[in-house]
């Protein structure tokens, strides 16, 4: 498969904040939202072997699924433009027009969109569904909702691998679990992997990520766990304090954070180590999993 230029291995950069210094933590950034600017962070690694598997099965067009702000959509019109596949969006609910920055992100890059009902999107990997999906699109390699299958853990547990110095936790923000359920498979002996859920009600995802790493590893690993307690609202919701706790790392660091993920895990590692959740002397990677694609709510 030939690569485009992407930044491999992602840097990984020291955070000098003297309120992680109070509570005895050493903070590195795990820059992956540089690995490409249309195609970043966990996003590439997710489909990595994915389009391989694509590629190897002789397939000339991936279809996926997400809702109309997906970043994972968005990812998979961008690798289709790079890597050379016609690429096919199955968006969840109404039609958009105008499109939204996203979609129109996914038209720009090739994708053909279609939509699907929240009630039929529901059972979109019903046969029945799929289906009528292959007598609409012909021939196509399946990527799942999120990307997240056994081959994206797989892509995901090669970051670890990249990080040179030593750490005790990895930290990530956790959609479909997909990338915690990687990274942890990745770690050594000693080492653990803390996922903050951007959803609400995120209970369920602890299931999902052990069945991630069952499909992927035959077995789940007890080395990570997914936070809960900083969804600020929901997936795509936000709240004041989270503006302005975005706000105020952009002053002090230069980077603004991606609201819907990676800030709610940076205020979930701050608070945690305000609350002494870590001992001290801790040494935590957090995974810049994507850039800021938007600065808007999302509502
Ligand atoms: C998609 C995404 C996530 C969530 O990844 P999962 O593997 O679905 O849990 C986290 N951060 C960013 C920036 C993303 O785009």
């Amino acid at each position: 498969m030939s690569v485009p230029a992407l930044l491999l291995p992602s840097p990984v950069e020291v955070l000098d904040d003297e309120r992680l210094d109070a509570a005895g933590v050493r903070l590195l950034l795990k820059r992956d939202d540089l690995i490409h600017p249309d195609l970043p962070g966990n996003k590439w690694r997710k489909l990595k072997y994915n389009l391989e598997a694509a590629r190897t099965a002789g397939a000339s067009k991936l279809l996926t699924f997400g809702g109309a702000y997906s970043n994972h959509v968005r990812a998979v019109a961008a690798a289709g433009a790079l890597f050379g596949f016609e690429t096919i969006g199955v968006i969840r609910g109404e039609a958009y027009d105008p499109l939204n920055p996203s979609l129109q992100f996914a038209v720009d890059h090739g994708m053909r969109l279609t939509y699907l009902d929240r009630q039929t999107y529901r059972r979109k990997t019903d046969r029945e569904v799929t289906d009528r999906l292959h007598a609409e699109f012909g021939d196509f390699y399946l990527v799942p909702e999120g990307g997240s299958n056994a081959l994206a853990v797989r892509g995901c547990a090669e970051m670890v691998g990249e990080i040179t110095e030593g750490f005790d936790v990895v930290c990530c923000g956790v959609g479909t679990g997909g990338t915690l359920a990687g990274l942890a498979a990745g770690l050594g002996p000693g080492q653990r992997a803390l996922g903050f859920s951007s959803l609400k009600g995120g209970g369920f995802l602890s299931d999902d990520v052990a069945a991630l790493q069952r499909d992927a590893l035959g077995e789940a690993t007890v080395n990570w766990q997914v936070e809960t307690g900083y969804h600020f609202g929901g997936y795509a919701k936000s709240t004041p304090e989270l503006g302005a706790f975005v706000d105020d790392f952009l002053g002090r660091h230069g980077l603004r954070l991606d609201w819907v993920y990676v800030a709610k895990m940076m205020y979930g590692i701050y608070d945690l180590a305000a609350k002494g959740e870590f001992p001290v002397g801790t040494r935590i990677v957090a995974v810049i999993t994507g850039p800021d694609f938007d600065t808007q709510a999302r509502s």
